[in-house]
């Protein structure tokens, strides 16, 4: 039998940000940056949800549905250190953390009860010690399954336990939304109404054929979830199998929509900048460099290329981000930029050999470089072309691009 328990902690950023200054505990709190500005919104407070406002909401948004919210700007350096204690807290637990966003984790106890007791008792030692270790709450889910344990801990929410005893999954999963399942967005619950199916219940009763004909291969892990199984793109790997980043991205909003050429450039090289300096950071390569480009009308585009060498230098991604950005640019203004490492390796692969010694030539350059970036902060050193970009870095409590955040079919 295994033993997964799925930890999230409570409003992460809003919460870290109340140790830094608690006289927020308790309001309804916006962090993400001003009001007058044009980001979204990247975590709201209990307090703030009440009103209607959620991540990714404009932020002007947010401030017509509680214009006595406080907004504060997001500190990525403050989650980044309380991410990490979360961590050091998980690994007492169980070797076999992985954690599937900066505030989320799964674990695997399979095992571990003659160390941590019965599953419910380990869960509220786990609680304890995650609010003694970082000061902070969170919820917990446990069952036979990473899905239930995730659903669970949702459901926990705030600062609860919930242990589904083995056998009990369906009667838990049942009566709920079929959103409630992960991977479920709207468009596979718009999908999944208009078959007349809205509780989880409804959707486990259903015959496998039906919904592979309907919905593919997605409706095969639909299925198999509905059951309370790992089913689908999720949960491929075992938990912590290969801690590393599916892939690494930046993006931007820009505070008014541009179509200056070099305005986007300049952010294009240094969105590259910020992506090749985490792929160092993390030691690893990226082999497929992807733009995203957001129009003022918020129609969304993708564009991708494969390299032919992996890379972690700035140049090289910045300019392939630049060729695909120019091919795929229609030259209306742009609201939002993105840029993405994706198939990354942990190591070169094969170097290009005529390239090695610009390449190496490169890599000493940027060592340089970042260790300046460390003294005096990333804004200190930065190629030429990305000076003129006025940049803000946005951070987002639930990134798309996090492992185990994206199902592989959905949307
Ligand atoms: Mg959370």
């Amino acid at each position: 039998m295994k033993t997964f328990f799925h930890v999230d902690m409570d409003a992460f950023f809003v919460s870290v940000e109340e140790l830094f200054d608690p006289s927020l505990k308790g309001k309804p709190v916006v962090v993400g940056g001003q009001p007058d500005e044009r980001g979204v919104v990247s975590a709201a407070s209990y307090a703030a949800r009440k009103f209607g406002i959620h991540s990714a909401m404009p932020l002007r948004t947010a401030y017509k549905l509680c214009p006595q919210a406080i907004f504060v700007d997001g500190h990525r350096e403050r989650y980044l250190e309380y991410s990490e204690k979360v961590f050091v807290v998980l690994q007492q637990f169980s070797p076999r953390v992985e954690m599937a966003s900066i505030d989320e984790a799964y674990l695997d106890l399979t095992g571990t009860e003659r160390l941590h007791g019965p599953p419910l008792a380990a869960a509220h030692r786990l609680h304890e010690a995650m609010r003694r270790g970082t000061s902070l709450n969170c919820s917990i889910g446990a069952s036979t399954s990473r899905l239930v344990s995730k659903v669970a801990s949702d459901q926990a929410k705030p600062n609860g336990v919930l242990w589904i005893m083995p056998g009990g999954e369906a009667r838990f999963l049942g009566p709920l939304d079929v959103r409630k399942i992960p991977g479920v967005g709207k468009v596979t619950e718009r999908n999944l109404h208009a078959c007349g199916i809205r509780k989880v219940r409804d959707l486990a009763a259903l015959e496998e054929a039906f919904l592979e004909e309907r919905f593919g291969k997605w409706g095969l892990a639909l299925a198999g979830k509905a059951r309370g199984e790992d089913a689908g793109g999720w949960f491929d790997g075992e938990v912590g199998e290969g801690d590393d980043p599916k892939s690494i991205s930046h993006e931007h909003t820009f505070s008014v929509d541009t179509a200056d050429t070099t305005a986007i450039d300049a952010m294009l090289v240094r969105l590259a900048e910020m992506v090749a300096r985490r792929l160092r950071d993390h030691k690893l390569w990226t082999r497929t460099v992807q733009i995203k480009l957001r129009y003022s009308d918020f129609s969304t585009f993708t564009r991708a290329k494969t390299l032919d060498h992996a890379t972690q230098i700035d140049t090289e991604l910045a300019e392939a981000a630049r060729a695909l950005f120019h091919r795929a640019w229609s030259g209306k203004a742009i609201r939002l930029l993105g840029v993405y490492a994706q198939s990354l390796e942990a190591d070169e692969g094969q170097t290009n050999l005529l390239e090695e010694e610009k390449t190496e030539r490169w890599r000493k350059t940027l060592k340089a470089v970042d260790r300046l970036r460390d003294k005096y902060g990333d804004g200190t050193v930065s190629l030429a072309a990305s000076l003129k970009a006025g940049f803000r870095a946005r951070v987002h409590e639930n990134p798309e691009n996090l492992p185990g955040k994206t199902p592989k079919k959905e949307e």
